[in-house]
């Protein structure tokens, strides 16, 4: 097969013929049909990823077609169209067992602690467990941006955020994950507040529902202004970004028993960022995490799809092909763009 190959890290990755991939026993071998390229296949490349043994295949973003598949399989046939979470869970763990997957204790990602989809072929483990069927109304590529920022807002919107009809909620940053949350709280009634330092973002978040932006940029007392609009906070509030200062000030916005949710990854220097503990006490807040989405929760994300209450495909940015792969990988440190950039050819 074609794939998307590294050495070393922080080296040019390359396109390479390697052998096709044979499924585990309780696994399946996926035709990649799209794959989105993300910011966490730029940490992995850089070495930010201790997971990552070399060389490596990254990609883990998928949806695609059922190929081969192993003999333990039950569910699961050749011809199904099917995409995954980025985080699978290994079935056997206690937060398996309970349906939490998504923070599973021997959790796989595609593309981190095995081979992933930039590639012609992929192979997935405990595909019972793992794998979602994709009604035929969601083409490949919305699909591959549903696995990681979509899920993931979706999950810390409606499942740890439990955002309510007429709750204010607040999302700082908004990239992919930020503008997902946005149309998913917009969805489900809440007056959402968005905030980013860059207009088009802002111009976006309005579009797709947001009922006022704030440009956080220098000057702006962001959390002020968030307590003024909603005349006493948020009662729910993101840090979609990733970084000491959304963090701060999403949970210095909110209203006395609000919620802060954290969905941005905190890496390298921002592992550790400084919260104020103080106010958490006082106002009775509560700080939640959140980390991908478990399969067996796709079911409602996709019926919201089907209904047209939220459109995914409205995130998709540029389709590429698997040779501009490991260019588009190398740069996504740069900037990020506003759609999701998706490898549809392979
Ligand atoms: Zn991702
Ligand atoms: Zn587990």
């Amino acid at each position: 097969m074609k794939a998307v190959l590294f050495e070393k890290f922080q080296e040019r990755p390359r396109i390479t013929t390697l052998d096709d991939p044979t499924p585990e026993p309780h696994g399946v071998v996926l035709k990649v049909e799209a794959t989105g390229v993300c910011r966490s296949d730029w940490h992995g490349w850089m070495g930010h990823d201790t997971d990552i043994v070399l060389p490596h295949v990254p990609g883990h973003e998928l949806a695609g077609v059922v190929q081969a598949v192993g003999k333990d399989v039950r569910n699961w046939q050749v011809g199904d169209r099917v995409t995954v979470p980025f985080i699978c869970g290994c079935g056997a763990c206690p937060e398996c067992h309970a349906g939490h997957q998504q923070v599973c204790l021997h959790q796989e990602q595609p593309g981190f602690t095995h081979w992933g989809s930039f590639a012609e072929y992929v192979g997935i483990h405990r595909a019972d467990l793992n794998l979602v069927a994709l009604p035929e109304h969601i083409d490949f590529a919305t699909a591959a941006s549903l696995g990681c920022r979509f899920a993931t807002a979706f999950r810390a919107i409606v499942d740890q955020g439990k955002v309510s009809a007429g709750q204010w909620v607040a999302v700082h940053g908004c990239g992919g994950v930020g503008l997902s949350a946005v149309m998913i709280a917009s969805a489900v009634g809440a007056n959402v507040i968005a905030i980013d330092i860059d207009e088009a973002k802002l111009a976006l978040a309005r579009e797709l529902g947001a009922v006022h932006t704030i440009n956080g940029a220098a000057g702006t007392n962001v959390p002020e202004a968030v307590i003024e609009l909603t005349r006493g906070g948020a009662h729910v509030s993101l840090d979609a970004l990733g970084h000491p200062v959304t963090c701060f000030n999403s949970i210095l916005n909110l209203r006395p028993r609000g919620k802060h949710v954290q969905v941005g990854l905190m890496l390298g220097d921002h592992t550790t960022p400084e919260v104020p503990m103080a106010r958490i006490i006082g106002k009775e807040l509560e700080i939640l995490g959140s980390h991908g989405m478990q399969a067996h929760r796709y079911g409602a994300m996709l019926d919201m799809i089907g209904s047209g209450k939220l459109s995914p495909s409205r995130l998709v940015g540029r389709r590429i092909s698997l040779a501009q792969a490991p260019e588009a990988l190398m740069a996504m440190d740069k900037f990020q763009s506003v759609g999701a950039t998706v490898i549809t050819t392979f």
